[in-house]
């Protein structure tokens, strides 16, 4: 090895609990060299790992077997792509969920960056009619060319804008450039230019507004408002204002809260182009807007989950709207919470961050309780809407027709007679939860999980969905060959039938992930119904976002089964959904009503909700948790692990489990997962408690490096979860 190479370390996107060192020519190792991507050869392939630190001094030229380093076979960047805050976070994040740095660094880029793309052209363009386009307007036969150069008439548009308000515009615009009628031009630095103009806050919102901008550094401000109360507007004000400071602003939503109609309402309002990222979008956009981040190009980015890891060079503002919502977690790879992470970003970076929602988590209320963040409260609806009136309907020994009791359906036959629409709520897809013989009790169940197979297609297909899996409906019993196979209970795709057979004279449409593949399909289907009385069948997919003015009734059925779950977060998740799905009645000014049928009328939990509300709920069940030292009063990790026999899990586990120690921490298990059979394959778990997390950090720090040593590791998959949400 000559003076003419540096040992440099490199995390690699591995389940690897340190980065492994490689030999880089002096030359190609000028600083800054950490944070900047280098391509490694790895066993016989090639990967994109990110050095670690600057390069140092070949010491190993002398022995210790460093002569076996290989080489880096290309820096791909020249300068860092990941530094400063963001790069300290990500080594934050690494140490708190003891993930491993190289899949932590890893999944903060977008693929095409984490394949080793070169970073992508971010300059915004925008298209302008030019002077024989303007020449040739009028004589422009009607349709989609000539709608888009009137439109291009009224003054040059952003692509972005273009994207966000007329999805489809680009193959009109490759007709009128081909005949050059209309050209492309790259956008300077963008002016706010607000299309629309706000309403005037009221008196609460004001007060929050104000109190989010005078905080000039870090500090979590709760915005805690009842839906429909106009947290949006609080928060388009402090965002316009942390534009007007020259700064830049992140909003997370829900995976399902990020709608064109959403992302237009901020851009018309702002007056600049918005930067989304969420699944919809192909890995060259995504690529392309996390760069024009990095480059301080995107001022406003609303984004899902994972726009958690864009870099904010110039951040002035982080708001995570409905903070409750379960997508901020990612359940599998790198299992963070969006939410915790830029919690922690803000705090770095030295901004305010708002967690806006009407049903904050518990968490985040005994945050406030105890004085940790700022609590801001919005009272009322916004505008003229009234708070929707909710009942408890007991349809014990009352007949019912797909899952709909008697005063249900007299309630949509009112509300439809009246002009309105109806939201019939069920959180169930599918056709019917179980398909069963009536003759020997047989059920279908998956082959590979715990769990009884759903029936889809009007009760033709049979699908699991835990696995996927998929097959025909049998055409009798494969135990006593009767005939007498039933679906039983109901699915929205059930629900659907009998109510648009009994309501012939409206659209009745259904919304759940396999009627509305993508969100633009979902405002397709709103747009056909308009305003006209209808009913809508739906899933959570339906529970926030979208603002129906003419919704005037919901009817939630099938909560039984969330009343007495095992998950001790389970009653929390389910006073948030009816609650979530409660406020889409309404919204306007007619006022709504919402329709909650239960087996269980007493049940504490609903009488509570009804009665008095979310947060009276949210206190007896904070009381709960501190009884039974549950979270937020503890802090937990769970250990899971999965193997095709249940064996070697339990070797893995147990060995694990003899490790721990016993300081400061209580170690549950091995116990069984909630589905203990998945996918074929065997699951098991391990709990561990601390009421303070700085001990249990501490003891993770000692315990997790063991982990990977350990010889029974390698017969099952493992995956540690800090924080989990579902135990
Ligand atoms: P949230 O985000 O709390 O659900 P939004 O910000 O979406 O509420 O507001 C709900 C509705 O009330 C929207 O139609 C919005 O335009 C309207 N609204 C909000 N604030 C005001 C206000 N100060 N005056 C009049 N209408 C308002
Ligand atoms: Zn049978
Ligand atoms: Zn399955």
């Amino acid at each position: 090895m000559s003076d003419a190479t540096r040992r440099v370390a490199v995390a690699l996107p591995r389940p690897l609990p340190t980065p492994f060192d490689y030999r880089l020519d002096a030359a190609a190792a000028t600083p800054p060299l950490r944070g900047c991507r280098l391509r490694v050869p790895l066993g016989s392939s090639e990967i994109i790992g990110v050095a670690m630190d600057e390069a140092g001094d070949d010491t190993g030229a002398a022995g210790d077997g460093a002569t076996t380093l290989k080489s880096v076979l290309e820096r791909i960047d020249a300068t860092p792509i990941l530094h400063g805050e963001l790069w300290s976070s990500l080594l934050w994040l690494a140490r708190y969920l003891h993930a491993p740095i190289g899949e932590v660094l890893a999944s903060a880029l977008p693929a095409a960056l984490r394949q080793g793309a070169a970073l992508p052209e971010t300059q915004a363009f925008g298209w302008r009619l030019t002077e024989a386009g303007h020449t040739a307007l009028p004589g422009l036969r009607a349709g989609a060319p000539r709608r888009f150069a009137e439109l291009l008439a009224t003054g040059e548009r952003d692509e972005d804008g273009l994207d966000a308000q007329h999805p489809g515009w680009r193959t009109p615009a490759r007709t009128l450039a081909k005949r050059g009628l209309i050209e492309r031009v790259a956008m300077d630095a963008v002016s706010p230019s607000p299309a629309t103009s706000p309403p005037d806050l009221n008196d609460e919102q004001r007060a929050a507004a104000d109190a989010i901008s005078a905080h000039a550094g870090f500090g979590v401000l709760l915005l805690d408002g009842v839906t429909g109360s106009g947290k949006t507007e609080v928060y388009l004000d402090a965002i316009a204002r942390t534009l007007a400071r020259g700064r830049q602003a992140l909003v997370l939503v829900p995976e399902i809260g990020l709608t064109p109609q959403m992302l237009e309402r901020f851009r018309s309002r702002l007056g600049v182009p918005i930067h989304a990222l969420h699944s919809g979008l192909g890995e060259s956009e995504r690529a392309r807007t996390w760069t024009a981040a990095l480059r301080g190009q995107a001022r406003v980015i609303v984004g899902t989950r994972s726009a958690a890891f864009v870099p904010l060079p110039e951040a002035g503002l982080i708001i995570v709207d409905e903070e409750h919502d379960g997508s901020y977690k990612q359940f599998d790879g790198i299992r963070y919470h969006a939410r915790d992470f830029v919690i922690v970003r803000a705090k770095a970076l030295g901004v305010p961050i708002v967690l806006g929602s009407a049903t904050p988590s518990l968490e985040t209320l005994h945050n406030a309780q105890a004085g940790r963040y700022t609590h801001l409260r919005l009272h009322h609806r916004a505008g003229a809407a009234q708070p929707p009136q909710v009942r408890v309907i007991d349809v014990r020994k009352r007949p019912l027709q797909s899952g709909l009791g008697p005063e249900a359906l007299a309630a949509i036959e009112a509300a439809l007679a009246a002009g309105g629409q109806v939201l019939v709520f069920r959180n169930r897809r599918g056709y019917a939860p179980v398909l069963l013989c009536h003759d020997c009790g047989w059920s279908a169940q998956c082959k590979r999980c715990d769990s009884p197979m759903t029936v889809h297609g009007g009760g033709r297909r049979l699908v699991c969905h835990h696995c996927g899996a998929q097959q025909p409906t049998p055409p009798a019993c494969p135990q006593c060959a009767s005939l007498a196979l039933q679906p039983q209970g109901n699915g929205t795709e059930r629900i659907e039938e009998f109510l648009s057979q009994r309501f012939t004279q409206v659209p009745v449409l259904r919304i759940d992930r396999g009627s509305t593949q993508t969100r633009d399909g979902l405002q397709q289907h709103l747009d056909t119904l308009g305003a006209q009385p209808g009913i809508l069948i739906g899933t959570q997919m339906l529970a926030k976002g979208h603002d129906l003015p003419n919704l005037t009734l919901v009817v939630v059925v099938g909560i039984d089964e969330g009343l007495f779950s095992a998950d001790f977060r389970s009653g929390e998740k389910l006073a948030q959904l009816l609650v979530q799905v409660a406020g889409r009645a309404g919204r306007a000014d007619k006022p709504g009503t919402v329709l909650l049928q239960t087996h269980h009328p007493d049940h504490p939990l609903l009488q509570t909700l009804v009665t008095r509300g979310y947060h009276a709920f949210a206190e007896e069940e904070l009381a709960e948790r501190e009884a039974a030292i549950f979270p937020p009063f503890a802090h937990m990790a769970l250990l899971r692990a999965e193997a095709k026999d249940v064996e070697p899990v339990l070797q893995f586990l147990r060995a694990a489990k003899a490790r721990v120690g016993d300081v400061g921490v209580e170690v549950h298990g091995p116990l069984a997962a909630p589905m203990p059979r998945r996918a074929g394959y065997q699951r098991m778990q391990l709990i561990l408690s601390s009421p303070s997390r700085a001990a249990l950090q501490a003891r993770l720090d000692a315990w997790v490096p063991e982990l990977y040593r350990l010889p029974e590791a390698r017969r099952v998959r493992w995956s540690l979860d800090v924080d989990p949400v579902d135990l």
